[in-house]
């Protein structure tokens, strides 16, 4: 790689004027806050951040990069755990005010602009009772979401982010701006569905939506963590019995955080939370989900109706802006009761109160995509542990840092396969657990990287290297 500052300031000058959007450089008033991230972890300084506001923008900008051979990141909703959104020392493609939705309620479609949020895109398309499968936390981007798969509430009912993708709007190393679909450069339409941001800097989403609320029923229940493994067994019997159309749980293990709203004598207390959106009518919803919340006598329970929108936000206010996080994920093959163990005594013994243990119920419709039909690997595993570790303390990042790879380390034991690339740790693992995450469609994805990315310019990703 090229060092910045070799790169003659009247070329640096030349890119600032092609550009609508801005180039910031450091010393310039928003410098400071186009290098923050959400997770406070990450501390980075880039050379150069091109604020974009247009294709051309974003042509321009990797292009110069391209020419440079200067190191190049990409930053959608600038919410991706690993950092990998800014780079130091090279030229970060910010797509911070990119953030357009256009809605097409008679064709149940949505266009976003590639630095989209999920609320932005949720309120674009929620006046129509419409909605995409996306995640659970409004303010993540919807870019590093969709391009590694995306799971929310929709995916049993309605599959992942990436399996609603219709289209793209690509740019790709060389600079070229491409429509992107099933029939125009299938191959790299099937590899931005789950291949990360390898292949190039994607610009626009086109969405598929379903008939979603805005009503809809919300089942948010907390059992003390003793009964793991009565309320776990106990989902995974009921979502055998029921239609694979419905509700997809998240099993949460964790202890009551010290808040106001919550009774002061459960505070601290370890507990395993059941949380699932039914995607149909209020009614019906409350119905379907009366048994989860019925499986023994529950600390506190928090369902009730509420909106697709709220529903969207409800977990917002966990996981604060410039907090510190580091999370890690395994792909499970089954539930026994020494998994189930495993987790609540790893989860209870969590260095932070806010840290969790997450159990992903998956199934139903993502599971109905065949595996090589997306680059999207991890499908057929029935559960997803995520292991978030949450604090606020710069001191404390050793000892939480040890408790997710600790906890990891334990749980890889048990695990099917890779990990899920959403929820990554900083990679540290290095070529072989990314190799293991992509399984069978490795192969492929490293050829078509070697199609559009034969230089492996976008490299701060889960990174495949380029093979014919
Ligand atoms: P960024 O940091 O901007 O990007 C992450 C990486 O994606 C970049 O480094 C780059 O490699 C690539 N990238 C970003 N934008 C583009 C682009 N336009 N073109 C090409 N490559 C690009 N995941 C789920 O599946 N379900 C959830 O419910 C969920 N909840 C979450 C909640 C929180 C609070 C957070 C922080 C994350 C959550 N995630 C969830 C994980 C989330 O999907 C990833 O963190 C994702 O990377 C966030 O995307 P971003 O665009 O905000 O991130």
């Amino acid at each position: 790689d090229r060092n910045p500052d070799e790169i003659p300031a009247s070329l640096v000058e030349t890119l600032r004027s092609t550009l609508r959007g801005t180039l910031l450089r450091p010393g310039d008033a928003e410098y400071a806050s186009a290098r923050r991230l959400w997770n406070g972890m990450i501390d980075r300084r880039p050379a150069l951040v091109a604020r974009c506001e247009s294709d051309e923008d974003v042509a321009a900008a990797v292009r110069f990069a391209g020419d440079r051979r200067l190191p190049l990141s990409v930053r959608g909703g600038g919410h991706g755990v690993a950092g990998h959104a800014l780079c130091d020392g090279g030229l970060v493609v910010d797509l911070s005010r990119m953030t357009g939705v256009e809605v097409d309620a008679g064709e149940r479609t949505a266009r976003a602009q590639g630095g989209c949020t999920l609320g932005h895109v949720d309120r674009a398309t929620q006046p129509y009772a419409l909605a995409a499968p996306l995640g659970v936390v409004s303010e993540t981007g919807i870019a590093g979401l969709t391009l590694s798969g995306g799971m929310g509430w929709l995916r049993r009912a309605h599959g992942l982010s990436c399996d609603a993708l219709l289209r793209a709007t690509v740019v790709t190393a060389d600079g070229s701006v491409l429509t992107v679909d099933a029939d125009h450069h299938p191959d790299l339409f099937w590899a931005i569905r789950g291949g990360g941001g390898n292949f190039g800097v994607v610009t626009s989403f086109e969405y598929r939506l379903h008939p979603v609320g805005p009503e809809l029923f919300l089942c948010n229940v907390y059992y003390p963590a003793r009964h793991a493994r009565e309320v776990l067994r106990f989902c995974e019997s009921h979502l055998a019995g029921t239609p694979d159309d419905g509700a997809a749980p998240l099993g949460v293990l964790g202890r009551v955080p010290a808040d106001d709203a919550l009774p002061a004598d459960l505070h601290g207390e370890p507990f395993v939370a059941l949380l699932a959106l039914h995607p149909g009518d209020p009614a019906e919803g409350e119905a379907a989900l009366r048994p989860l919340r019925e499986i023994t006598e529950p600390l506190f329970d928090l369902s009730g109706v509420t909106t697709y929108l709220a529903a969207q936000s409800l977990l917002d206010e966990d996981y604060p802006d410039g907090d510190r996080y580091y999370w890690k994920s395994v792909s499970l093959p089954g539930l026994t009761d020494e998994t189930i163990d495993r987790l609540v005594d790893h989860a209870v013994r969590a260095p932070s109160p806010a840290s969790t243990v997450d159990v992903w119920f998956q199934g139903g419709a993502m599971a109905r995509v065949p595996e090589p039909g997306t680059a999207f690997s991890g499908r057929n595993a029935p559960y997803l542990i995520g292991i978030e570790g949450n604090w606020s303390d710069a001191a404390d990042s050793e000892r939480n840092v040890a408790w997710v790879r600790d906890t990891f380390a334990a749980l890889r034991d048990f695990s099917a396969g890779g990990i899920y690339l959403n929820f990554p740790g900083f990679l540290e693992e290095g070529e072989q657990l990314v190799r293991e995450s992509f399984g069978a469609n490795y192969a492929r994805l490293a050829a078509v990287k070697a199609a559009y990315d034969p230089d492996n310019l976008f490299r701060l990703n889960p990174n495949i290297p380029p093979k014919a």
